[in-house]
């Protein structure tokens, strides 16, 4: 599937969906610009046939299974891809141009957690029951039956393909939800293979569907506009977001969205330096800038600005970018050249507002075979305001603009001065001063002298342009079900 010129196919009703060679798309290294294979893309017609196996399946039951079953469904499948590891890791990282040392211990790890994690939050749900006092003196017992939604369209992004599709899959499955997923059509390859492997761990057919395409016009409308669907969880760019949510509204489904982010990191003068730049290093050039959580703003107290400016330069022009497939490699090309165009477009806007160039600002000339690659050089700036458009839209790549403060006040303004409302990072050695800044920060989730470091049973989110709703331990519970509340007069 992963090989050649071999075809990542359709996965509907427990099969494979032989191609169309008219209905396709080519599937291509990011590191080379290579055409790695074929992708099946689904029609109107396959798209409606993934919904109504989805459809079926729950009606032959899945949704009465006992927990233990569909917990033990969740293990088996972590098992079944803790044994085809490796062919998880080449095929996320071929898609990607990830190098395989961060394929390895996050990409591929997180998906094998994301299903333990989730057979365990949800082996220990409980539910909320209430003894309520009645007017004439006697009494209620009130508990919420938690039924699943059912049929979950879930839509995710490139740049954490089966981590992202892990993540929605497991409680959805769990809850006894059946799903249908549309993966980018950038990276198709691992939610395909984790087809195989939901298959051969016995999930009943139809639980599980992967449909192949794009956004408008294609899978990703036709899926979002069907109407059997009873919900949709979508991880992407805000403005897609915008566009599902119009897509869903007129028959008023649940959603749950994962957006955008232009994240802060907010760093004080207290600070170790050395250690606060190889954390603040890893927060913008991870994935090569391509994490939703990275930090593309960096404010820092002003006695401490010249060392942490020059210490993340040092750090930058110490990144290694080259093949995927050596160990030695820490950073991967962008996702696409249109995506290269993108980030370029805001390195002249950048550079058109005066801002100072620490490093980077090109793309960097790695040789032959990667030439056709979509590379960028890890790119730094001082100087810009925070009104510039490169300070306050999302870029999506290794890149930060660094800004310099005098007092706390001043940095909580500065960091939560945008439209958006993901992630923020607070470096200092001051406990009670990190806890308060924390606390500040208009986001989803706020790390004190730490960054992606995760919880999977605390609520993942984020606030204004960065989402709606929270997913992972009980919040995941809650959006996968659907409660019914039960009064009975005692
Ligand atoms: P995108 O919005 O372009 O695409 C996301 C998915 O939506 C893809 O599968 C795409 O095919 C599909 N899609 C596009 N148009 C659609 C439509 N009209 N109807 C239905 N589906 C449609 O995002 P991307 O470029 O793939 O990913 C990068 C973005 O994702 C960034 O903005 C990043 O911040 C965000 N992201 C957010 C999180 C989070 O947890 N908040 C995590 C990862 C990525």
């Amino acid at each position: 599937m992963t090989a050649g010129t071999d075809w990542v196919r359709n996965f509907v009703d427990g099969r494979f969906v032989d191609p169309n060679p008219d209905k396709a798309f080519d599937r291509i290294d990011p590191a080379t610009g290579q055409v790695l294979s074929r992708v099946a893309e689904a029609d109107q017609e396959l798209v409606d046939c993934a919904v109504v196996a989805a459809r079926t399946a729950l009606a032959r039951g899945w949704p009465d299974t006992p927990v233990r079953q569909r917990t033990e469904l969740l293990r088996r499948i972590a098992d079944g891809i803790e044994a085809r590891f490796e062919d998880f890791v080449s095929a996320e990282s071929a898609d990607t141009g990830k190098p395989v040392v961060s394929t390895r211990t996050l990409d591929v790890a997180r998906a094998i957690a994301n299903f333990r994690a989730f057979a365990d939050i949800v082996a220990a749900a409980g539910q909320e029951s209430f003894l309520t006092d009645l007017p004439d003196g006697t009494r209620a017992l009130n508990y919420a039956v938690r039924k699943p939604l059912g049929v979950v369209a879930v839509i995710v992004p490139w740049n954490l393909p089966l981590l992202l599709l892990t993540w929605k899959v497991a409680p959805a499955l769990a809850c006894g939800n059946a799903v249908v997923v549309k993966p980018s059509e950038e990276t198709p390859a691992t939610a395909t293979l984790l087809a195989e492997v939901i298959r051969d761990a016995g999930a009943p057919n139809g639980t599980y569907n992967v449909v192949h395409g794009f956004g408008s016009d294609s899978a990703g409308h036709f899926l979002t506009a069907h109407p059997l669907i009873d919900g949709v969880t979508f991880t992407g760019s805000s403005s897609t977001g915008a566009r599902v949510m119009a897509t869903v509204a007129p028959r008023v489904r649940p959603v749950s969205f994962e957006l955008g982010g232009k994240n802060a990191a907010v760093v004080f003068d207290d600070i170790d330096v050395e250690e606060t730049v190889a954390g603040l290093a890893r927060s913008v050039f991870t994935n090569t800038g391509q994490v939703c959580l990275c930090t593309e703003r960096i404010y820092v107290q002003r006695n401490a600005f010249d060392a942490v400016a020059a210490g993340l330069a040092e750090h930058a022009a110490s990144l290694r970018l080259g093949d995927p497939r050596r160990p030695e490699t820490t950073t991967g090309p962008l996702i696409s050249q249109s995506h290269r165009d993108k980030v370029l477009g805001y390195f002249r806007l950048a550079e058109e507002g005066g801002a100072k160039l620490l490093t980077g600002g090109g793309i960097p000339r790695l040789g032959e075979e990667l030439d056709g690659g979509a590379w960028i050089e890890p790119t730094l700036w001082t100087g810009l305001a925070n009104t510039h458009r490169v300070m306050r839209e999302e870029i999506f790549g290794p890149v930060a603009a660094l800004v310099p403060f005098d007092t706390e006040d001043e940095a909580v303004e500065l960091a939560n001065d945008t439209d958006y409302g993901l992630a923020a990072a607070v470096w200092t050695n001051d406990l009670r001063r990190g806890h308060r800044v924390a606390q500040k920060m208009r986001v989803g989730i706020s790390w004190v002298n730490t960054w992606f470091a995760r919880e999977l049973r605390s609520p993942f989110g984020g606030a204004g342009l960065s989402g709606i709703g929270r997913e992972g331990g009980e919040s995941s519970l809650h959006f996968y079900t659907e409660p019914t509340n039960v009064c009975v007069q005692l």
